[in-house]
């Protein structure tokens, strides 16, 4: 890190152009709904879901996490029902989000801090739109330039693509923009985009790196904050991992 206000790729201004939210485990507090569909989804191929074994699904695309499922209930490709199964699991899991989708502490007011600082903010999500469109009932839809889902992308995290597609949305290079990510998978795929990186973990640690920042809650985060991260810069909360 240079000075306050250059990042790595030499891009200066005050604070991120942009600001790319991760949705589950980072906005919502729906990993442990996820928890409960991957476990029931497990239970359904005859097999339980251990805790590594989520933690391999957590943050990850749909079609991804239930390739987990398969290979660990060692079912081979031609008996898998993959469409079936993924009409399943939707509608599981949006029977859960129709019960309540609860907010990350400080989720809320972090986005109406951004929003009163007039930065863009876009929705980048591995969750495929049909149940993007029931969580964004609860978190608004208004509140973003965009909404990028995983089936709407080549490659999900942690691919880089839905974070250089939400680059291209805002018409800014990667490196000006910040990425709000809770999980490994997703704070994979804002490293190979060349995002930096708020990392705020839930449901499982996550590696240290040159472009991530660690902070152990959303609530009461300042726009010095927000600016902070995106500079690497440590100053104002030190930087917790977990
Ligand atoms: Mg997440």
């Amino acid at each position: 890190m240079n000075q306050a206000g250059v990042n790595q790729a030499g891009v200066n201004q005050a604070g991120p152009a942009a600001v790319f939210w991760d949705m589950d485990g980072t906005l919502l507090d729906s990993e442990p709904i996820w928890d409960i569909a991957m476990s029931d989804f497990a239970v359904r191929h005859g097999i339980v879901m251990s805790p590594a074994l989520r933690e391999q699904t957590l943050g990850s695309a749909l079609l991804d996490a239930m390739d987990v499922v398969y290979h660990a209930a060692e079912i081979a490709l031609p008996d898998r029902d993959v469409s079936g199964d993924a009409r399943w699991l939707l509608d599981h899991v949006g029977e859960l989000f129709d019960v309540g989708l609860p907010w990350r502490p400080g989720a809320p007011e972090a986005l109406d801090l951004l929003a009163t600082a007039s930065i863009p903010l876009v929705l980048v999500t591995n969750t495929v739109r049909e149940l993007t469109e029931v969580a964004l009932q609860t978190i608004g839809a208004d509140r973003f330039v965009a909404t990028v889902c995983g089936d709407e992308v080549s490659a999900g995290k942690p691919a880089p693509d839905p974070y250089l597609r939400a680059a291209a949305i805002v018409g800014q290079h990667p490196a000006a923009c910040l990425a709000v990510e809770d999980s490994p998978t997703g704070a994979a795929a804002a490293t190979a985009a060349g995002c930096p990186t708020l990392v705020v973990p839930s449901a499982a640690p996550v590696a240290p790196g040159a472009l991530r920042r660690f902070r152990p809650t959303l609530a009461g985060l300042g726009l010095a904050d927000f600016a902070d991260a995106w500079t690497g810069q440590t100053t104002g909360h030190p930087d917790v991992q977990r």
